[in-house]
């Protein structure tokens, strides 16, 4: 017997300026959409209100890095959003001993990151899901960290189970049909594979067409940050050739950035993808962008096959 997935949570407004989300949650608690799911429970949840009704990612610290154990036990910790996710651990938690058993967090970017699936977790659960996505949507890219966390900082990590739903390109702050269409698409498939992973008796779920056997996903290991003058101040933009692509491959030598002089400022480092490319949200960092590279696991050892 599998461990069956009993209550969902579908969570948006984790970053108060991500209206798809915020939207979406909205319109399906509207819907009663919980009513097409027979077998587990659907609820909802808009995280962060301050900061939506602020129109803002966040007030006081990033809510989505609020989320270790250690922290929402630490009572110092009483910012906006430590104490808001401290209110959130109790309603769809406590991490460790979840009351929820999957969590969907909806999130889009400024980059075109198309249908992002994030991984926090390598296990037959979350490489199966991964992969039933891809089989039945298009343009779905599932990213990970190189080192997964044991005590993650994302909502999501509240429960054992769980996903961050990351569609762009969207500016911030506004709607726009396809994002919230791809959302949506993602939470349905995400949901009709939680009923089959139900339905099954173990661990291998039981799908109408057979999933691949290994899953290709993109492994992030650094960041590329803006170049700065003499005063901090960033003093060049991305390369125009880089806007609005997709995991686009880099090697030595290629256009990166272009100086407010115009001048072009290349790529120099070891060949690998870019993701995140131009994301607004990471301006306060001076980030332009995150590196990644291909990774493939294995969906019956859940280890790495390349
Ligand atoms: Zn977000």
């Amino acid at each position: 017997m599998n461990d069956k997935v009993k209550s969902v949570v579908i969570v948006g407004g984790t970053h108060g300026n991500e209206l798809t989300g915020i939207h979406l949650v909205q319109s399906w608690k509207k819907n009663q959409r919980e009513k097409d799911f027979s077998d587990f429970s659907v609820d909802y949840l808009i995280a962060n209100t301050e900061a939506r009704t602020a129109n803002k990612r966040y007030l006081e610290h990033d809510l989505n890095r609020c989320f270790k154990k250690i922290d929402l036990e630490n009572p110092s910790l009483n910012s906006l959003e430590q104490t808001r996710a401290k209110e959130i651990n109790q309603l769809l938690g406590p991490k460790g001993a979840a009351k929820t058993d999957f969590i969907l967090d909806l999130h889009t970017s400024t980059a075109n990151m198309q249908i992002n699936i994030v991984l926090t977790r390598i296990d037959p659960f979350h490489l199966q899901l991964a992969a039933y996505l891809k089989q039945q949507l298009d343009n779905v890219v599932i990213t990970s960290e190189i080192e997964l966390m044991d005590d993650h900082h994302f909502l999501e990590s509240i429960a054992t189970r769980g996903i961050v739903i990351e569609v762009g390109a969207i500016p911030q702050g506004a709607l726009e049909y396809p994002c919230f269409e791809k959302t949506q698409s993602a939470i349905e498939v995400a949901l009709d594979f939680v009923s089959y992973y139900n339905h099954s008796n173990n661990d291998q779920v039981t799908l109408p067409d057979a999933l691949d056997e290994a899953l290709d996903l993109m492994s992030y290991h650094s960041k590329i940050v803006f170049p700065v003058d003499d005063s901090g101040e960033i003093c060049a933009v991305v390369h125009p050739d880089l806007i609005g692509k997709a995991y686009p491959q880099i090697k030595n030598g290629d256009v990166l950035f272009k100086g407010f002089d115009g001048k072009d400022i290349l790529y120099q480092g070891e060949t690998t993808h870019l993701a995140f490319i131009n994301e607004a949200a990471y301006y306060d960092q001076k980030i332009a962008m995150c590196c990644c590279r291909p990774a493939r696991f294995s969906l019956e050892t859940c280890l790495r096959v390349d």
